[in-house]
């Protein structure tokens, strides 16, 4: 077990909601890595995130809740779990990180390359 894993869930305020045997089971699985990007987790970077997100009704549960790296997290915001999956053209079905490092390039690409939603007029036609 990493030796900062217990300072983090200490310094987690907001979070006492998550059982530190949650955290740490989690860690365990995703084998220290970010479930989206496989970057390896530290004590600065590691976000508990929530796959439903708590705004669309997401709960504290262990199955809802996942691992990921600040960059991923900030990413996702309150997108739930599937849509950033297919989004992001992410495995949908991958219960484990990639083992093979997704640079964050990637994210920024599609980001980019996905055209923007044309909102429609609602005086369009009148
Ligand atoms: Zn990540």
């Amino acid at each position: 077990m990493e030796y900062w894993l217990d300072k983090w869930i200490a310094g987690q305020t907001e979070r006492k909601a998550l059982k530190p045997e949650v955290i740490k089971a989690k860690f365990e699985n995703q084998d220290g890595r970010c479930m989206y990007c496989g970057r390896k987790l530290n004590r600065a970077n590691m976000h508990a995130d929530h796959k439903k997100s708590l705004k669309n009704g997401g709960s504290n549960t262990p199955a809802n809740i996942q691992l990921l790296c600040g960059y991923c997290n900030r990413l996702k915001g309150s997108m739930n779990d599937k849509p950033f999956r297919r989004y992001y053209e992410l495995d949908l079905a991958s219960k484990v990180p990639p083992l093979r490092l997704i640079p964050f390039s990637y994210f920024d690409k599609i980001k980019a390359s996905k055209p923007k939603v044309k909102r429609k007029d609602p005086y369009n036609g009148f």
